[in-house]
C-alpha cells in the first residue's frame, strides 16, 4: 500500500467529515479511532485519518496524542501530513491548534506550515485573516458562548499568535486570487521574513482548490476539512493516484436496524417517517432511570423481528419531553443513561446477528462505536451530504452509517440501506 496522506483529526465527527471529503475527491480513505492496536488489518488506503479526542484536552496531552498518531502514520509511510481541526478554529489561548502544529512541525523537521479552517459550503470563510460564520465575524456568532472553547477574537493570526511562540503571517485574499504561483511566492517571502505559520484567506471552494495545489510540497498542512479538498489532485498530477477512484466497500449482508438517540429536528422527522412503515420500539428515558431493564426489553422485542428489513429503536423525543426528562434527571445524567442503553442494545443486536446499522446522533454514535469495540472504519459513498456509509474494520465487519444531528432527508433511515456500497 502507498499511503499518500496521513491525517490527524482532533475529534471524531471532524475526522469523518475529512474522510468523507477525501473519498469524494477520489482517495480511498480509512478512519481509525485513535492509534490502532497492533494486529488490526487495514485495507489498502490512499489516506488514513486518525481520529483523536484531543480538542479540549490540556495542550501537553493533545500534543502527545498527536505525536503518537504522527509516529504511527510515519511508520505507515505517509508522504504528506494533515492536521484537521474545526472550521470555527475551536481553541483557547493555551491551545491546542498552535501547540499541536508546532510539535508536528518539529517532529517532521519542517520550518513552515499553513492554517485554514474555511468551509464555504457551511458558510465559514476567511478574509484578511478574519474568520466569518455566515455574515458574522466568528466572535459575534454563537461560538462566543461555546462552553469549552469560546471564540471571542475573530482574527486568526492573533488567535494563533497567542498559542505559539513562532512568527505568524497571512496570505491575504489579494494573493490567493492571483493563483498558485503567487501563493507559492508568498510562502517563500513569508519564510524569508521569519514567518513559520501562515494563515490563508479563502472565501470559495475554488480558493481552497488553488490553495491545495499551492501546498503540494508542504510536509504538513493544517485546516478544516475544506482545505483538504485540493490535495488529492496533487497526487493525481504526480501519477501517484488514479483519477476518479471510487471507494467500494465490501459486501455486508444480514439483518438491519436503526438506532436513534438524536433529538434534533431532522431526526425527529426521520423517526416519524420510518415509524409509519416499519416496526419501531421507543425507549423511555424515565423508565431507564427508574431501573427498568429497557435494553433487555428492546432486545426481546427485536429478536423476533430481525431481518433484512430494518427495525427502528429510538429514544428520540420532542423538545418538551426531553426537557421534562432533563429537569428530573439532569441533562448530563439523562444523556449518559440513554447513551448507555442504546450502546447495550447495539451490542445485543450485533450478538443477535445484526450486521447493518444506522445510528443517529453524534454523541450516540461515539458511544455505540466504542461499545462495539470498533477500531476503524473504511469510508464509502455518501448517503446524504456529510453522511457516508462505512464498513468497520476487524474480524466482524459491520456496515455502519453514523448520522449526526440535523443531517439527512426525512426518508434517510429507510433509503440509506439501499445505498450501501
Ligand atoms: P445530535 O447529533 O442530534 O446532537 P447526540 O447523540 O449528539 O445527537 O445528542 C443527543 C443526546 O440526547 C445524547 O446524549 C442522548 O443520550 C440524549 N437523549 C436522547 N434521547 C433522550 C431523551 N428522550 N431524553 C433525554 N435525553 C435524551
Amino acid at each position: 500500500m502507498t499511503l499518500l496522506l496521513g491525517c490527524i483529526a482532533d475529534d471524531f465527527t471532524g475526522a469523518t467529515d475529512l474522510a468523507n471529503t477525501l473519498v469524494k475527491a477520489g482517495m480511498r480513505t480509512v478512519q481509525l479511532l485513535g492509534v490502532p492496536r497492533a494486529g488490526l488489518t487495514i485495507p489498502d488506503a490512499d489516506a488514513i485519518v486518525v481520529a483523536l479526542k484531543s480538542r479540549s484536552n490540556p495542550a501537553p496531552e493533545a500534543v502527545s496524542m498527536s505525536l503518537a498518531a504522527l509516529t504511527w502514520l510515519r511508520a505507515a509511510g505517509a508522504r504528506q501530513y494533515y492536521f484537521k481541526y474545526c472550521s470555527t478554529f475551536d481553541s483557547t489561548d493555551r491551545g491546542n491548534i498552535g501547540p499541536v502544529a508546532d510539535a508536528l512541525c518539529d517532529a517532521l523537521g519542517t520550518p513552515f506550515t499553513v492554517f485554514n479552517p474555511a468551509f464555504p459550503t457551511n458558510k465559514r470563510t476567511v478574509y484578511q485573516g478574519y474568520l466569518f460564520v455566515g455574515d458574522m465575524l466568528l466572535s459575534e456568532s454563537g461560538m462566543r458562548h461555546h462552553p469549552l472553547t469560546p471564540m471571542t477574537d475573530p482574527s486568526l493570526p492573533r488567535v494563533l499568535a497567542r498559542q505559539t511562540s513562532r512568527k505568524v503571517g497571512l496570505v491575504p485574499y489579494g494573493t490567493v486570487v492571483r493563483g498558485v504561483a503567487a501563493i507559492r511566492e508568498s510562502f517563500d517571502s513569508l519564510q524569508r521574513e521569519g514567518v513559520r505559520h501562515a494563515v490563508l484567506d479563502a472565501i470559495t471552494d475554488e480558493h481552497l482548490l488553488t490553495l491545495g495545489e499551492a501546498c503540494a510540497d508542504l510536509a504538513l498542512i493544517t485546516g478544516g476539512s475544506g482545505m483538504a479538498m485540493g490535495l488529492p489532485a496533487n497526487f493525481v498530477r504526480r501519477g501517484l493516484l488514479e483519477p476518479g477512484r471510487v471507494s467500494a466497500l465490501p459486501a455486508i449482508d444480514g439483518p438491519a436496524a436503526v438506532l436513534s438517540g438524536s433529538c434534533s429536528t431532522a431526526t425527529q422527522q426521520q423517526v416519524s417517517d420510518m415509524r409509519r412503515t416499519h416496526d419501531a420500539f421507543e425507549i423511555d428515558a424515565l423508565a431507564v432511570a427508574d431501573g427498568r431493564d429497557v435494553a433487555r426489553e428492546a432486545l426481546e422485542w427485536a429478536s423476533t423481528r430481525l431481518s433484512e428489513r430494518p427495525v427502528l429503536i429510538y429514544s428520540t423525543a420532542d423538545p418538551k419531553t426531553v426537557e421534562s426528562v432533563q429537569v428530573r434527571l439532569g441533562r448530563d445524567h439523562a444523556g449518559a443513561l440513554v447513551e448507555a442503553t442504546l450502546s447495550q442494545i447495539a451490542k445485543g443486536l450485533v450478538a443477535r446477528g445484526v450486521r447493518r446499522l444506522v445510528v443517529a446522533g453524534g454523541e450516540t454514535s461515539g458511544a455505540v462505536v466504542s461499545a462495539l469495540g470498533v477500531q476503524g472504519l473504511q469510508i464509502g459513498a455518501e448517503i446524504d451530504p456529510g453522511v457516508p456509509w462505512t464498513a468497520s474494520l476487524g474480524e466482524q465487519r459491520l456496515a455502519l452509517a453514523l448520522k449526526s444531528g440535523n443531517f439527512g432527508t426525512p426518508d434517510f433511515f429507510t433509503k440509506s440501506f439501499a445505498k450501501y456500497g
